[in-house]
């Protein structure tokens, strides 16, 4: 089998365009390798793909114990595959904080910018390697994904300038237009339960010794999503018995007002969003203001007090 390259768990834009244009590197670069997917795909990644002309990668199959895996997009356990620690991870390419350690040398390339997608395109242009209409498009979309088109605090000059140069590629001459309709897309969750939302973007951390929770919902209009507090909250709770888990939080996010609504399950949660960040709790919902990168502002904050 050839080595398997997948982002983590409940994938968003950056997992599933990652592990396909990684993939592709590695075929160029003459390591023989195959994109999958640890979940089903958002509504923005859908619209991505079909926008790029590109089919989506199949679920991962059961991978034998000592299979080689790529992981892109992330790097800690609790996010990727079940058996990861059975599997033999030869490469990584990631832009979240490294937790994972390995018992064999393996190519590692981590770098704190906004998105995966930008440290592939940088591979591409060291490596001479030629970037593709459909390559350029979902490493474009990625970056737009990832730091809100470079709203988030995330963004770094290099996003801004591998944007740009992919956008010229790509033949897109209008980023915030392109932009828009990605996030209209994903603003798009009329036919979702609510655990579906609660999973649209959700990661589980460990903070203090304790499994902790933490979903995004991004939007470009946090009322629908208000509108189903209720729901939200139970599928919340339910999240939480089913797992045994210390917290759980899910953060609505405004993406053209770049605002952090969290809602707020009980009296655990309620301690900490206080404890980690002084904020005023009401009617279930604390408002974090303008905290709205999960990786650069929450999750340091919350590791900081928890
Ligand atoms: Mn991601
Ligand atoms: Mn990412």
């Amino acid at each position: 089998m050839t080595l398997a390259v997948f982002g983590h768990l409940n994938p968003d834009t950056d997992a599933i365009t990652s592990a396909l244009v990684y993939a592709s590197f590695l075929n160029k670069t003459g390591v023989p390798a195959t994109a999958y997917r640890l979940g089903d795909l958002n509504s923005e990644t859908k619209f991505v793909l079909e926008r790029a002309g590109v089919q989506a990668p199949a679920p991962v199959p059961a991978l034998e114990k000592g299979s080689e895996v790529a992981l892109t997009d992330h790097n800690e356990a609790a996010q990727s595959i079940a058996n990861l620690s059975e599997l033999k991870i030869t490469h990584i390419v990631d832009h979240h904080k490294a937790s994972l350690s390995s018992s064999e040398p393996l190519f590692l390339r981590f770098e704190p910018l906004g998105c995966t997608g930008t440290i592939l395109a940088k591979l591409y242009v060291e490596n001479n390697v030629h970037i593709e209409v459909w390559e350029a498009d979902l490493m474009l979309s990625a970056i737009l994904s990832d730091t809100l088109h470079y709203r988030s605090p995330t963004t770094t000059p290099a996003d801004r300038e591998m944007g740009a140069y992919l956008g010229q590629i790509a033949g897109v001459l209008d980023l915030e237009k392109y932009a828009l309709e990605q996030f209209d897309a994903k603003s798009d969750l009329g036919d979702l339960s609510a655990a579906q939302m609660l999973r649209t973007d959700y990661k589980l951390f460990t903070f203090g010794g304790k499994s902790y929770g933490l979903g995004v919902l991004e939007s470009t209009d946090l009322s629908y999503a208000l509108g189903r507090k209720a729901e939200l909250l139970q599928a919340m709770q339910d999240e939480k018995d089913e797992h045994n888990l210390a917290g759980i939080f899910l953060s609505l996010i405004d993406i053209l007002e770049q605002k952090n609504l969290t809602l707020v399950l009980g009296p655990d949660e309620q301690k900490v969003l206080e404890g980690a960040f002084q904020a005023t709790v009401k009617d279930d919902v604390a408002d974090l203001g303008p905290l709205i990168s999960r990786k650069k502002q929450v999750v340091p904050a919350l590791e900081g007090y928890l």
